[in-house]
């Protein structure tokens, strides 16, 4: 799919049939748990709770739009993806999907690394508490500073990106009188089966050092001889939201082929392999995400037949989710402001957020999904467009979707799975204010991302 998929303002008759709401879904006021984050429920009212707590309160309390984050499920997908990789493996949380200090603290109690890729990232690891051998430090341009800091603070591990950096992270590291622990990323040329906006690992990329033409191996010839590093691994990242294990085998195969060639060449075994993150989640009901047990399995049997296969010892595995951790444990709640009805076309309904809680519809042409949340409704299902107050025809948050008929000013709606990549890449266009996360455990709410104020926008503008 490509945005070109969805010229500006399709008609009605071009987007129904190849839609994913073609039909509207048999009960409007049903919640499908695969898009919704374990502890949210309807209560007696009809209004839907989280924690037990009814949003109506939560919309009081905290206001709209606000993001809302099931910490008991968090925690949830944290232990299951611990306990599907065991002991003998890393589990790294992709802190771009979204990060904050309360986050770092459950990663840290549940057992999880945590993977950066700023100097934004590793200031906040490190003030929650995250131990730096746990933090691995990513990014295709490390700043000298962001480095340095790294090095300094003692980092588990730095993924090396370039010839460049092969060189400056090894002098910094000299400079410090340290050896640092080092990966290379290397691209595959496997394309993930997802949108092209953000696959990774095709070769025409910014991201990793070819393995094919041998830049993969000329790196790690060079990283090898600098006394600065002390090189650990082979990084991999094949993509994002890939619903298919297949892609994963292929990146095996071929990076376990080029530690086979560091063996022969060299003489030494790698003792790591990182496999990197993308696994998808369900955004919509026609999405069916793999369980991390599965993934797990398949990616330890694809490792340990690739190894025997090579005669090699089977090296520490790591991943890095992000996304299938933070993405379905969050909604965003908003507030109906319009209901603009344009006859044989749609029904267009304005929330008071947008764009700038939520870029990945107007960035990727995400789907997501909406329901009325603050009541039920036995109205007639209406084709919708939920769309925000932003100054931008494309300020969409959910493209196609049906609402009751009856919708109205005043009322909530509510996106689920919008923990990973909303709030982390908000923004304060029109001089909107960034929304607050909330989290939400054993029926308590409470702020762990405050909401930016208008003393917080003009604090930046020195006049
Ligand atoms: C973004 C990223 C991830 C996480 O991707 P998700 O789709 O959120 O799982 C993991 N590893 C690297 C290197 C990344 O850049």
């Amino acid at each position: 799919m490509s945005r070109s998929a969805h010229p500006a303002g399709p008609r009605y008759a071009d987007v129904l049939p190849e839609g994913h709401y073609a039909a509207p879904p048999a009960d409007l006021n049903a919640l499908d748990p695969k898009v919704w984050s374990r502890t949210v429920a309807r209560d007696e009212h009809g209004v839907v709770t989280l924690g037990g707590i009814p949003v109506t309160r939560l919309a009081e309390e905290f206001g709209t739009p606000a993001y809302f984050l099931d910490e008991t499920d968090f925690r949830a997908r944290c232990r299951a993806w611990r306990d599907a990789f065991g002991t003998d493996a890393d589990v790294f949380y992709a802190g771009k999907a979204f990060l904050s200090r309360a986050v770092v603290r459950w990663l840290h109690e549940e057992g999880l690394n945590l993977d950066v890729c700023s100097a934004g990232e590793l200031a906040t690891a490190l003030a929650a508490g995250m131990p730096a051998e746990r933090i691995a430090l990513h990014g295709n341009n490390k700043s000298t500073e962001e480095i340095t800091r790294a090095v300094e603070a003692g980092v588990g591990r730095i993924v090396l990106d370039s010839f460049q950096e092969i060189v400056r992270v090894a002098h910094i590291a000299e400079r410090l009188g340290k050896r640092q622990r080092v990966q290379i990323r290397i691209t595959v040329g496997v394309e993930a089966h997802t949108h092209e906006f953000i696959a990774t690992a095709h070769e025409d990329q910014k991201f990793g050092l070819a393995l094919a033409g041998g830049q993969a191996a000329e790196g790690v010839r060079r990283a090898l001889k600098l006394d600065g590093l002390e090189l650990v691994g082979i990084h991999s990242h094949i993509g994002s939201q890939i619903f298919d294990t297949s892609g994963f085998e292929v990146a095996a195969h071929r990076v376990v082929g080029l530690l086979a060639q560091i063996r022969d060449e060299h003489g030494v075994e790698l003792p790591e392999i990182d496999l990197g993150g993308g696994l998808g989640i369900a955004y919509t009901s026609d999405d069916d995400p793999r369980e991390p047990q599965e993934i797990a399995t398949a990616l330890r049997e694809i490792v340990t037949r690739e190894c025997a296969a090579a005669g090699l010892a089977v090296p520490r595995i790591s991943v890095e989710p992000g996304r299938a951790i933070v993405g379905p444990t969050a909604f965003t709640l908003y507030e109906v402001g319009t209901v603009k009805e344009l006859p044989g076309l749609r029904t267009y309904v304005s929330v008071d957020g947008g764009m700038s809680d939520n870029i990945r519809t107007a960035l990727y042409d995400a789907e997501y999904s909406v329901a009325l949340v603050s009541r039920t409704s036995a109205a007639a299902p209406m084709l919708s467009r939920v769309v925000g107050k932003h100054c931008e025809s494309g300020d969409i948050v959910v493209r196609d979707a049906f609402l009751p008929a009856d919708l109205a000013p005043g009322d909530l709606l509510a996106v689920p799975a919008t923990g990973a990549y909303c709030r982390s890449m908000a923004s304060n266009y029109n001089h909107a204010l960034r929304p607050p996360v909330v989290a939400v455990a054993d029926g308590a709410a409470r702020v762990i991302v405050r909401r930016e104020t208008e003393e917080d926008l003009l604090r930046l503008d020195v006049g």
